[in-house]
């Protein structure tokens, strides 16, 4: 992934296996679509549940994000497109589904998800939940607010200057400063739409916990190296998410102003 301007998602690795796109109408697809189809494989009804869950909840972050632009921007937000995909398809990053988790890739602003992701989040990883999962569509929908603030395009231009262990150490940052943004996210959406249960946090703060990296170097059977972290610590992510949810401010989301990550 050297050079590649994807940005990774959350750091996991999950098999890909046939295609369905979903952007503004997913019923063409579900009916047995062929558009990029690959490797065969029926459209389950898991597979319709993730594309309503998906489509409802990128919907919410559009209502919440344009508000939040309005408020602490002043600027119009530009929500991105989401794929949703089983199997494999392109980017404008590069090929999306050679076991990659969910990315966002600022070159054609658009968000790569496939539908087995759920699954693997809640079976594999031991964050289940409704909320965990609107976590992670969250936490890539932050790469996009990032991107719109010009966060994104001025990190990857350092993270091209510098050796891995720098780059990386940026990549922490960038991925910090998304966690925190979806803390924002999670404070307006239980105010504007209510739909945080007793529990959501912590389903989300779960979900932050399971996919650190030094928590996902265990998990492989590695002793963590922190100069190979992209994600940052599973204290840190859950740390920067309690920061945003807590201030709902993007000025406090500064992971680049501080030495205290
Ligand atoms: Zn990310």
């Amino acid at each position: 992934m050297s050079g590649a301007p994807a940005i990774g998602g959350i750091g996991l690795i999950v098999i890909i296996l046939m295609v369905v796109f979903f952007g503004v109408d997913v019923s063409p697809f579900l009916g047995g679509g062929t558009m990029n189809q690959s490797g065969g494989g029926e459209v389950t009804q898991a597979d319709e549940q993730a594309a309503e869950f998906v489509s409802v909840t990128l919907a919410d972050t559009e209502e919440i994000w344009a508000q939040i632009f309005r408020e602490q921007v002043g600027t119009e937000y530009q929500p991105p497109v989401l794929v949703l995909f089983k199997g494999a398809t392109q980017s404008a990053c590069g090929g999306a589904g050679a076991a990659m988790g969910p990315f966002y890739c600022p070159l054609d602003k658009k968000i790569y998800l496939d539908t087995d992701f759920f699954t693997t989040l809640s079976r594999k990883m031991g964050a289940g939940g409704d909320f965990a999962a609107a976590y992670v569509v969250a936490h890539e929908v932050a790469h996009n607010v990032q991107d719109e603030l010009g966060i994104l395009s001025q990190a990857t231009a350092i993270r091209q200057q510098v050796g891995n262990a720098d780059s990386n150490a940026i990549s922490v940052r960038i991925e910090l400063q998304a966690d925190c943004y979806s803390g924002i996210w999670a404070r307006h959406a239980q105010a504007r739409f209510g739909t945080l249960e007793p529990g959501d946090v912590e389903e989300a703060m779960n979900a932050a916990k399971q996919i650190g990296d030094d928590t996902l170097q265990r998990s492989a059977g590695q002793r963590p190296m922190p100069h190979t972290f992209t994600h940052g610590t599973s204290e840190q992510r859950q740390r920067w998410f309690a920061i945003g949810y807590q201030n709902d401010s993007i000025a406090a989301c500064d992971t680049f102003g501080t030495d205290q990550l």
